[in-house]
């Protein structure tokens, strides 16, 4: 199993893996990724929307269960919600979305 990326940590340099590497969150400021109850997660999806590797950061944030802050754009209650209806990491990566409406869609 992969690791589950720390938004806003640099990984571009060491250990990283191949996606972790190109991470955005890691160019930007990592509270917005842990927004506290209550607060407003959008700025942290705006970004991951425009990460390139948001389908492997929500895969592996959902296979590994992370129970805290934003990853592929979905926050914990969201990525709850995904496991709840069946959709693993695996799901998500075959079909290539970060869309909940997708991937909860029939198989
Ligand atoms: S999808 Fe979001 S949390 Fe995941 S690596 Fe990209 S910017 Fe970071």
């Amino acid at each position: 199993m992969s690791r589950v990326t720390q938004p806003g940590v640099d990984l571009t340099e060491g250990e990283s893996g191949p996606w972790e590497s190109r991470a955005l969150c890691a160019q930007t400021d990592p509270e917005l990724f842990y927004p506290e109850k209550g607060h407003d997660s959008r700025p942290a999806k705006r970004i991951c929307n425009r990460c390139e590797v948001a389908v492997d950061c929500l895969a592996d944030a959902l296979d590994g269960r992370e129970p805290y802050g934003v990853r592929g754009g979905l926050p914990e209650r969201q990525r709850r919600a995904l496991l709840k209806a069946g959709v693993t990491g695996d799901v998500v990566r075959a079909r290539r979305t970060t869309v909940p409406a997708l991937l909860m869609a029939p198989r």
